[in-house]
């Protein structure tokens, strides 16, 4: 017997393979939306594909934008010979709370992980190192995710930019190994970067 009217069942499978989000959770979600208007339900149609339509990579540091080069891209008001390198745009956010970095970002798209089948080509590091060719960057913060991948990530990072002469370091390891950036606390993650070390 089917449970449900095929319309919400297939809303529901849609928001099932969202991340973080259960059949159950995707159940209320559902049920959240067929409860609500007509005019609800439409603007959320619409601001998903809205976002989808404008949002797009920043042209220099490769962070999701509106407007190109980002806003981070675009201040003034930064330390030129500082860049944060950091494996997702969402980490910019984690990293901006600490309010311990004044430099700029680059957004690699992942890191490096063989048994995925991804490597070095996959990830945003060509556009990394033509930035450095013109650029006046003195040190580069690895920001990596502390994990496997980030880790091989950071080690391939110094193996091809320490031969530039530009100073590289890591966030110190105050974050819980294996776990995401995002989810560190600021307090944590501002120390780590206090404590970053050469690589
Ligand atoms: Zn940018």
């Amino acid at each position: 017997m089917r449970y449900f009217a095929q319309p919400i069942t297939n809303l529901i499978n849609k928001l099932t393979r969202l991340p973080g989000i259960g059949p159950k959770t995707a159940q209320r979600l559902a049920f959240f939306i067929m409860g609500g208007s007509m005019d609800e339900a439409r603007e959320l149609a619409i601001a998903i594909v809205d976002a989808k339509k404008k949002i797009r990579h920043c042209s220099v540091c490769c962070n999701l934008t509106d407007i190109d080069p980002c806003q981070i891209c675009r201040s003034q008001d930064r330390d030129s010979g500082l860049l944060c390198v950091v494996e997702h745009p969402r980490d910019i956010v984690a990293m901006e709370k600490t309010r311990e970095f004044r430099g700029y970002y680059h957004v690699l798209h992942g890191s490096i992980s063989p048994i995925d089948g991804i490597g070095p080509e996959d990830l945003k590091i060509k556009e990394l190192l033509a930035r450095l060719e013109k650029g006046d960057t003195k040190e580069i913060i690895v920001a990596t995710d502390p994990n496997v991948e980030g880790e091989a990530t950071a080690l391939y990072l110094a193996r091809v930019i320490k031969p530039l002469g530009i100073k590289i370091t890591r966030i110190a390891h105050g974050l819980p190994i294996g776990g995401d950036l995002e989810y560190a606390d600021v307090v944590t993650l501002g120390k780590a970067l206090q404590g970053r070390t050469e690589l």
